[in-house]
């Protein structure tokens, strides 16, 4: 099948990233991902991560808040015998470590924070690794070019979305999108930062807000499986709203000054909010219940915040601005596709991007829009010198095109050509099934092609290959056409 293929030709970068693991700073240190070798750390699983952040607004804008004493408590469970152990974490100062409340030694590297216990921790042992640390987040600058981490906001706040490595900027943390946790987020924020109220949202469900003096921490729960590449923090001056959406708790953050804007702003939101609760409700009939305690939209004040995508932030998506329906659809169908059923290695991303993608069409053709199938044929009918067809979404060459438009349009063509194939009745048992089968676990473009061949009960390598591995238009002739642009939405 194509599995085999697909693996072999990435053998050569999993050589590359064994040897660099190898090479590397601490022992198990790197996770093996073939297009981030350093993110991810082996010897241990997470099963919860227990976060204390002290947010401190900037004295005057613009300007970048800072952390004061926060701690990061990681449960884990060790898979093998580790003298020591590594967590990605990328600047910030770390004051102490604990290892099951003794004090470990530590000792910083690049990205990695190598923590040496007092004594080994044997396999199969449960620990808890503490971590003390402060000092000024900074946003990453991804091999697109594109910002994550830790941005900051345009009224002292911040916003902080990880994907695929951010979550490193603000939290010592397993990196690697298959080693998913449970989440407490408690973030401390004074009541007023500049003059300004000062809220804070992150994953999960608002398990309460303790108010003392001027100060209020927010404690979110993200009581679910989660990456850590979907952990958010968002610091504004937010009105939070909680209310139902599809039959779920779900919370509103809305920047203030998005609200101040004027009607067509106001109108633009309260559109977005709306379509929500359809959506879930939707895509609940078409591959299974929801997946999370919560939903909801994170709603950023797009320029001053420097964000400048959506993202699929867990049970919560985080939006640069007031989102059109359609941008709300795409992220909330990631919370099955993506955020429940989540890519092993980030080079399968297209079973994210083209599986949202092609929920847009779906959701689209039961909306009074056009069909899947004509929006596919209109495509079809572009010459292969259109930008998305490369590169082949299941042949992502590197990070640079991690985001690139052929792995959501081709990925979601890949759909529609499979649902051509096999008939509606197969094709939307496949996705549910996908989705059901896999639910809070990790995934490949090799498992999904055998997952379709089973419920099809026939090969569908030429079609796979054709779809996800021929360069250029399939069919119409290798390697025509430029690289698609990045999409401005994950
Ligand atoms: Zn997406």
């Amino acid at each position: 099948v194509l599995g085999r293929r697909a693996v072999l030709a990435l053998l050569p970068l999993l050589l590359v990233a064994t040897v660099a693991a190898q090479a590397g700073s601490g022992p198990a240190s790197g996770g093996g991902d073939p297009f981030f070798p350093g993110a991810g750390n082996g010897g241990y699983d997470v099963r919860h991560y227990d976060v204390r952040l002290a947010y401190l607004p900037p004295r005057s804008l613009p300007g970048r808040g800072r952390l004061g004493p926060s701690t990061a408590s990681i449960d884990a469970v060790a898979t093998a015998r580790l003298p020591s152990l590594s967590l990605d974490l990328v600047g910030l100062r770390v004051d102490r470590v604990e290892v099951d409340g003794r004090r470990a030694r530590f000792r910083r590297e690049g990205r990695e924070l190598e923590v040496v216990p007092s004594a080994p921790i044997e396999a199969g042992a449960r620990f808890e690794t503490t971590v003390r640390y402060r000092g000024a987040p900074r946003p990453l600058t991804d091999p697109d070019g594109s910002e994550e981490g830790w941005l900051p906001g345009h009224s002292g706040g911040a916003v902080a979305v990880g994907e695929p490595i951010g979550t490193a900027t603000w939290l010592p943390c397993n990196n690697e999108p298959s080693d998913k946790a449970t989440f407490s987020l408690r973030i401390a924020v004074p009541e007023r930062g500049l003059g300004r109220r000062l809220r804070a949202v992150s994953n999960g469900r608002l398990a309460g807000v303790d108010r003392r003096g001027r100060r209020a921490v927010w404690h979110w729960v993200a009581s679910r499986p989660m990456a850590t590449y979907l952990a958010t923090v968002a610091i504004g001056d937010f009105r939070v709203e909680k209310r139902r959406a599809g039959g779920v708790p779900a919370w509103f953050a809305i920047d203030a000054g998005l609200l101040r804007r004027g009607p067509a702003t106001r109108s633009l939101l309260r559109r977005g909010i709306r379509a929500v609760g359809p959506a879930l409700r939707f895509f609940g009939r078409l591959y299974g219940r929801y997946p999370f305690e919560a939903a909801g939209t994170t709603v950023v004040d797009g320029p001053g915040a420097k964000l400048e995508y959506a993202l699929e932030t867990q049970t919560r998506p985080t939006f640069p601005g007031p989102p059109r329906r359609s941008l709300i659809v795409h992220e909330l169908a990631h919370q099955w596709f993506g955020n429940s059923v989540t890519p092993r290695i980030w080079p399968d991303i297209w079973l994210n991007e083209g599986f949202a993608t092609y929920s847009e069409w779906l959701f689209r053709e039961r909306h009074g829009g056009p069909s899947a199938r004509s929006v596919f044929a209109k495509l079809r009918r572009r010459p292969p010198s259109e930008r998305f067809w490369n590169p082949p979404p299941g042949r992502v060459p590197g990070p640079r095109e991690l985001f690139a438009g052929s792995v959501y349009v081709r990925g979601a063509m890949t759909l529609e050509a499979l649902r051509l194939e096999v008939g509606d009745g197969i094709f939307f048992g496949i996705l549910r099934g996908w989705a059901q089968r896999n639910r809070y676990g990790n995934v490949s473009t090799a498992e999904f092609a055998e997952f379709a061949e089973r419920r099809a009960g026939r090969q569908l390598d030429a079609l796979f290959d054709r779809w996800l591995l021929e360069p250029g238009k399939p069919g119409g002739g290798a390697g025509a056409g430029a690289p698609a642009r990045v999409a401005a939405r994950r």
